[in-house]
């Protein structure tokens, strides 16, 4: 689908009042001037609440672009990309994204990682006794992972996993299948290395029910535009200061100031820990402690997405890869959105963790190479060299710095209470960082901008 006419398909898309809860309407006595930072999902869906109840709202975005880390490429024109987040996560009953994506018509395809093929580094696809023994050490580990938050010390995951397998006896071949697993259900899952990830609190959020599903045709756009319909956003506006006192805020950006009584902050945690933006009177000590404990920006997820001009790969929808014991972390997962693009041939293949972030300061082309030569390794040489390629380098995007969120060594599920907490009613705060219950995710993202909403409405 071309995107003249992705953007008439979500403009003119009428999407049921039923389908999007909408708080109840404010008296006009009420009615608050409100600035958000941030039009991704979190500062998207705010404004949509507080506009529908007649407050006024003014979204100031640093890029030059709305929807933050949900963002669909159209490098090719006939090929939507999603080049952050891909899949609606759990979108069964209570996923508030599931029924806009339905009412806007979008085509939904699920995935599932049951079905996959492997390979092991130099020795090609696993024979089926392979498989088995590598699924029996992933249970191993998993099980080991999934007792971590009995850890009587503070750890990390990697430590706490690697004393419950008695990693350290292994030989060489088991290690290798457990560096494997750790990495993937880690660092592949929650983008900050495993071994920085908490093991009391690394997996304690919440799921809705229901399977994974991408919108192939479109990706996230269209949801996007919709949450933006009719909203005062203004682009290249880089946030650098945000001063509050009793009376109201004042927001500075690159391009000028702008006043309001209540402020949302929705700028990713890799932002915050940077410090790109000042508070004055700086923030509480309790969520500056939040901000710098929890983690995000020390690993990533990144994607790397090639086009083929024909399609070598089986047909399941994953592809395993494990690699050599010099090479941890290396391209773990490939994903095959062929089936659900009709057999477009393209495939994306994953980074994450350490391994993702020192691949960020690579080349393009370096990248690609790599990419290539872990799919040579998998299917031979004969495979042809890709017609084009798109990827990633969230660590290095100033308006992110990090995929998403994470529980770092150190820090609790306290800290985002804290990092959610509202200061002097004039600062709200939203984000998939703040959201207990689910991070990481552009549900729990979408939820803290209706919850940073509800707040203001109910001064
Ligand atoms: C590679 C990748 C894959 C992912 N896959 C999935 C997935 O499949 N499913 C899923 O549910 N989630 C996924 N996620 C996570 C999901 O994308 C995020 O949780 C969600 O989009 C975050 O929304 P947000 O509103 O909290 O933040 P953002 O979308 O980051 O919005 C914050 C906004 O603030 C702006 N901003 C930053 N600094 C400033 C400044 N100084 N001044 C003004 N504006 C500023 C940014 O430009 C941005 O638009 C993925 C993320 C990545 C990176």
């Amino acid at each position: 689908m071309k995107r003249r006419q992705l953007m008439q398909l979500a403009g003119s898309a009428a999407v049921a009042a039923s389908a999007v809860a909408m708080p109840g309407a404010a008296k006009a006595a009420a009615r608050q001037n409100v600035l958000i930072i941030g039009a991704g999902m979190a500062g998207l869906r705010a404004g949509q609440v507080l506009k529908a109840n007649g407050h006024n709202v003014t979204i100031l975005e640093g890029r030059n672009r709305i929807g933050g880390r949900c963002y669909t490429s159209h490098q090719w024109a006939d090929l939507p990309m999603d080049l952050g987040a891909h899949w609606i996560h759990e979108s069964g009953s209570g996923n508030p994204l599931t029924p806009i994506a339905k009412a806007l018509g979008l085509r939904l395809v699920s995935d599932s990682y049951n079905s996959n093929t492997n390979y092991l580094a130099g020795s090609g696809q696993m024979t089926s006794s392979q498989v088995t023994y590598f699924n029996k050490i992933g249970d191993k580990v998993e099980t080991a992972m999934g007792n971590a938050s009995d850890s009587n010390t503070e750890m990390s995951l990697m430590q706490y996993t690697k004393s419950k397998i008695g990693y350290n006896n292994m030989n060489a071949y088991d290690k290798r299948l457990s560096d494997y697993w750790m990495r993937e259900l880690g660092g592949y899952e929650y983008a900050g290395d495993t071994a920085e990830l908490s093991a009391w609190y690394w997996d304690t959020g919440k799921e809705f029910p229901g399977p994974e599903v991408y919108m192939p045709d479109t990706g996230y756009e269209p949801i996007i535009t919709y949450l933006a319909q009719g909203q005062d956003i203004r682009l290249n506006q880089i946030v650098s200061k945000v001063a509050y006192t009793n009376s109201g805020v004042t927001v500075t950006t690159n391009a000028g100031t702008f006043t309001g009584d209540r402020v949302i902050v929705t700028v990713p945690l890799g932002v915050l820990k940077k410090n790109k933006i000042t508070f004055s009177p700086a923030l509480p000590s309790a969520k500056q402690t939040a901000i710098n404990k929890l983690g995000m920006g020390t690993g990533v997820l990144d994607k790397v997405v090639l086009r083929f001009p024909y399609v070598f790969w089986p047909t399941t929808d994953w592809l395993a890869y494990v690699p050599s014991s010099t090479e941890l972390g290396k391209f773990h997962d490939w994903f095959n959105p062929s089936p659900g693009l009709h057999g477009m041939p393209v495939i994306i293949g994953f980074t994450a963790g350490f391994y993702g972030q020192q691949t960020e300061s690579l080349t393009n082309q370096q990248t690609v190479d790599t990419a290539m030569a872990v799919l040579r390794d998998m299917f031979g040489n004969d495979i042809p060299d890709p017609v084009d390629y798109q990827l990633t380098r969230w660590d290095q995007d100033p308006f992110s710095y990090g995929s998403y969120s994470f529980y770092a060594v150190g820090s609790t599920r306290a800290m985002i209470d804290s990092l959610a907490t509202g200061v002097s009613n004039r600062l709200f705060f939203a984000g998939e960082h703040t959201n207990r219950d689910y991070p990481q995710t552009t549900h729990g993202a979408y939820l803290t901008g209706e919850r940073a909403a509800n707040q203001i409405m109910a001064l």
